[in-house]
Formats: C-alpha cells, sequence, structure tokens
C-alpha cells in the first residue's frame, strides 16, 4: 500500500507523540521509552494503523509498537490516535529490514504481521515478511518464548510462509485456512485489509509460530 504524497505528513508525523524518530536510539530501551517493563507487541507493515490501535485499546498492560515503511500511510495511523488516550503505543516509520537495528536481543515479545505484500515474483521470495530471511531478523529480536503470527486471505503467500517456517526450524503453534469460522476467532481484531477481503467472501488464514521448542528452553 502506497497512499498519494499528503501535505503537512511530515509535520504530523513529527508532531505526533506517539511517533518515534531515530528508532535506532531506542534499541534495547523500549522498557524505558515506556517507562514499564510490560510486553513488547510489534506489527510489521500495520498501514492505516486500525488493528494496533485496537489491540492497544483493549490491553493496557501490552506495549505497542506499529511499524509501517511510507510516511503516506504511517500519517493515516496517526490520525486514528486523535482520541486515543492511552500511554502504550508508539509508531514508527522504517523498512523491517533494518528491525535489528531498532530490537535488541530478546526484546519483542510477539510479532503481528497482517496481510502483508505477496511480492507475487519469485525472484521477490526474500521480500516476503514471512521468508527465511525475515525470519531469521525476527528470530534475534523475539523473547524465549515470543512468537509471530500471521493472517492474509492470500493462500499461495500462506502455503509459501508454512513452508518458510518449517524450512527455517520454527515450530508451529497452531494455523487454520478459515480464522473467522474456527476457534481461534474469539477476540480477533480484524485489520483494514481483512474487512475488505473478508466481506468479499475471502476465506483468511492464520499461523503462529514459535522460534524453537519451548520444552529445549528454560522457561
Ligand atoms: N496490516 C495492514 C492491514 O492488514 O490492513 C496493512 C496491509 S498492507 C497490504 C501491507 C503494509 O505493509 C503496507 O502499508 C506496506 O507499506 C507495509 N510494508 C510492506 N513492506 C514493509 C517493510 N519492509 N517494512 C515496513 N512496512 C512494510
Amino acid at each position: 500500500m502506497r497512499l498519494r504524497n499528503v501535505p503537512g505528513a511530515r509535520e504530523m508525523i513529527i508532531e505526533s507523540d506517539y511517533s518515534i524518530q531515530n528508532p535506532q536510539e531506542y534499541k534495547g530501551k523500549w522498557s524505558q521509552e515506556f517507562e514499564n517493563d510490560h510486553p513488547i507487541h510489534i506489527e510489521v507493515g500495520m498501514g492505516k494503523g486500525k488493528f494496533i490501535l485496537e489491540m492497544a485499546k483493549r490491553n493496557p498492560q501490552i506495549n505497542y509498537i506499529g511499524i509501517e515503511k511510507y510516511s503516506s500511510v504511517l500519517v493515516r495511523a496517526i490520525e486514528k490516535t486523535e482520541d486515543f488516550e492511552g500511554d502504550n503505543l508508539r509508531l514508527i516509520r522504517m523498512d523491517a529490514e533494518d528491525i535489528e537495528n531498532v530490537f535488541d536481543h530478546g526484546e519483542v515479545d510477539r510479532i503481528y504481521l497482517n496481510f502483508s505484500d505477496p511480492w507475487p515474483k519469485d525472484r521477490h521470495a526474500k521480500r516476503r515478511l514471512t521468508s527465511t530471511r525475515f525470519l531469521e531478523r525476527y528470530d534475534h529480536i523475539l523473547a524465549t518464548d515470543g512468537y509471530v503470527m500471521f493472517k492474509t486471505d492470500n493462500r499461495e503467500l500462506f502455503d509459501f510462509s508454512l513452508e518458510q517456517v518449517k524450512e527455517a526450524g520454527w515450530i508451529l503453534k497452531d494455523y487454520t485456512y478459515d480464522l473467522h469460522n474456527s476457534e481461534y476467532n474469539e477476540g480477533n481484531v480484524m485489520t483494514e485489509y481483512e474487512e475488505k477481503f473478508s466481506a468479499k467472501g475471502n476465506p483468511i488464514c492464520r499461523l503462529s509460530a514459535y522460534r524453537h521448542r519451548l520444552e529445549d528452553s528454560c522457561i
């Protein structure tokens, strides 16, 4: 998703209390920024921010950080924070390729990937946010029991992602090809794309994957 140039976007991003400039400076210090040691959940490719804002409203005991590549899209998320009063949300404009420069080892408890761009051409497979290349990056920043949760209506991307999870040596926690008619739907917060595609009758796929077997760890 890339929106047309939004006049005043730059200023709005700089002025917002929720937006973070120079995110690399916060690496290893996110708890200080939030002034608590609550778990940190991030959404990579948050788009216009409906999901992360609703999650932040519902779960004040969790700190949420939304990541979006384009200012023109981020600004739409910032607009939504106008009547949000919580202090458990931060928004960053950055490319997820740099994620290890922004979060330290084990600093993140959960990563949400919602309706990530499919990059359908084989030669672009490494750009998919569920490719092994990205799973390696997530592996560095996730806590021991942290996991990735991925939703999409794109069956090809979903099947690719299931394979990549296996190839990376990650462990599937659960998955479904029809989230809205499954046992996992309770408490599901719909994203902008999820609303759009489920209204067209597309089933929504979802997987959750741990980086390694929990019984191998000391927790
Ligand atoms: N998650 C939202 C939803 O479900 O409604 C938006 C989905 S939209 C298809 C994908 C979003 O991910 C776009 O806004 C795009 O700019 C962003 N994105 C894609 N690649 C990214 C990357 N490498 N780093 C950060 N954001 C990215």
